[in-house]
């Protein structure tokens, strides 16, 4: 005899990378008895029905949480207040709310105010992703050997949060579980700050390219476009990740915005100390800094961290 799904009908609110990604995970590992989707976009609604993720999709949010015993905001953070606000008088007792965001604090603040008697928040973040948004990008295997990382607010119901972590193991995912705020300030160093920094180093070069260029008209000499004729080499993998979906990013900056400020200014103090150490010649101390830093490398990749697909959030 088969075994029972383990949620008889989950609702996926936001069919985007992670949501169309969650409704494959949740298929192919039978999690389910059905899935539910709802974005508020009606051409996104199309092509994720087009694609078959979801068994039922739904133009009106409340349709699609009734009867739910799981509900995913799949969202951009800064809409899982008005998700909530939306769903909050069409859920059933005993039903588990939850998300994916990549900011933790924010999200709780957003949503709990909106959760009736009964209904279970247990916020969540995969820290696992790509560049690529929209119903089309996801896959099922995209959180196995990750982590996902579930902030279950004090007096959280245990059995509710054993249950949605059960679900993010099944999908292959290692679960860890821990305060909102921690999240927040690890995931700003891990990776906020590593967009941040592909993001600006990325305008940098292309507003020099624009300079070059005109530079050289203004010489009557034919340009390439250098930074991408060279960008094989380190900047690449910057223009990857700059290369992600802007509106998750302003929200994850403008919601994280405390634990984002205090990483930049450590990190704008080390870059100082980086710069002093080239102006003075101290190549030890160069040195020095890059063999602490390979050593880093070595752990990520002894932590089975250092996968194709990892956002930085991403892997994030
Ligand atoms: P995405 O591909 O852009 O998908 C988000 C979807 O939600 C879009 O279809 C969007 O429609 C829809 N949406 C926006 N507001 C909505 C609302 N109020 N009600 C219903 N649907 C709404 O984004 P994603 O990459 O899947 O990210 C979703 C969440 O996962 C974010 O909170 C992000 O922080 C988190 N996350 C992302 C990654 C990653 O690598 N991408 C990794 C881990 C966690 P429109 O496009 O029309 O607005």
């Amino acid at each position: 005899m088969s075994k029972a799904p383990l949620f008889e009908r989950i609702a996926i609110i936001g069919i985007g990378l992670i949501g169309s990604s969650l409704a494959h995970a949740t298929r192919v590992n039978g999690l389910a008895g059905h899935i539910a989707g709802h974005d508020a976009d009606a051409d996104i609604r199309e092509r994720a029905a087009a694609l078959g993720l979801v068994d039922s999709m739904h133009a009106d949010i409340a349709d699609a949480v009734a009867n739910a015993d799981l509900v995913i905001a799949a969202t951009p953070v800064g809409a899982c207040g008005d998700v909530a606000r939306a769903i909050s008088d069409h859920l059933a007792p005993g039903t588990i709310v939850t998300d994916v965001g990549s900011v933790k604090g924010a999200v709780i603040e957003a949503m709990a105010p909106h959760m009736p008697d009964g209904v279970h928040l247990v916020p969540g973040h995969p820290v696992a992703g790509t560049e690529h948004s929209g119903p089309e990008a996801g896959f099922a295997e995209l959180f196995r050997d990750r982590f996902s990382i579930l902030t279950p607010p004090a007096g959280a119901n245990e059995e509710a949060v054993a249950r949605l972590a059960e679900f993010w193991r099944a999908m292959g995912s290692d679960v860890e579980i821990m305060d909102a705020e921690h999240h927040d300030r690890v995931l700003a160093i891990t990776s906020h700050l590593p967009h941040l920094i592909a993001f600006t180093i990325v305008e940098t070069a292309s507003e020099l390219e624009t300079e070059l260029e005109a530079k050289s008209r203004d010489d009557d000499v034919v340009t390439t476009r250098e930074v991408i004729k060279y960008s094989a080499g380190g900047f690449r993998d910057f223009t990857r990740i700059a290369a992600s979906d802007p509106t998750m990013w302003r929200d994850v900056f403008l919601l994280n915005k405390d634990a984002v400020l205090e990483m930049l200014g450590r990190f704008t103090e080390d870059l100082t100390a980086m710069q002093r150490a080239i102006r003075h010649d101290d190549g030890d101390a160069l040195f020095e800094l890059f063999t602490r830093t390979r050593n880093v490398r070595r752990g990520v990749i002894e932590a089975g961290q250092a996968g194709r697909f990892q956002y930085t959030e991403n892997g994030d």
